[in-house]
């Protein structure tokens, strides 16, 4: 089943121009009902059912049904965000909740440097390295032949 919106948690982002679940999917399903100020998804059939915009919005106003290895016939899971962890509540049809809390990341929000002082690589579409290499894997460069 695809993400759906459900209106009454949605709050539009509090009208910004991009909303969180607009920012965040990776096939632009999202969309802002300017009108009414509640979001949707376009395409039901193009979603993947990655979670991103789940996880994303403040709210908790999008679900997707959960993947059967660890949500069961009847339940249903919520995933809440924090800067360093996610939690996911999973409440089973006997309405029992269980709640699994998972690091997401070991450093400060916004501290990331993408090439981690490494040398970028070159522009050359012909030379087989990937970005950063062959310094961060503390190779040496390969041939071209
Ligand atoms: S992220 Fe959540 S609150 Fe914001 S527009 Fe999307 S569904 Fe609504
Ligand atoms: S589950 Fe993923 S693909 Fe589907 S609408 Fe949300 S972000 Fe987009």
């Amino acid at each position: 089943m695809p993400s759906f919106v459900i209106n009454e948690k949605c709050d539009g982002c509090k009208a910004q121009d991009r909303t969180a679940c607009q920012y965040i999917c990776p096939n632009d399903l999202m969309i802002l009902d300017k009108e009414k100020n509640k979001a949707y998804n376009r395409a039901v059939d193009m979603c993947w059912e990655c979670y991103s915009c789940v996880k994303i919005c403040p709210t908790q106003a999008i679900e997707v049904r959960g993947y059967a290895d660890f949500v069961p016939l009847g339940a249903s899971v919520q995933p809440m965000r924090s800067t360093d962890a996610i939690m996911w509540a999973v409440k089973f049809r006997n309405q029992k909740v269980k709640r699994f809390k998972f690091p997401i990341r070991t450093t400060p929000e916004g501290t990331i440097e993408p090439d981690a002082g490494f040398i970028t690589g070159t522009r050359d579409l012909k030379d087989p390295h990937l970005r950063t290499e062959p310094e961060s894997l503390g190779t040496t460069l390969y041939k071209i032949k």
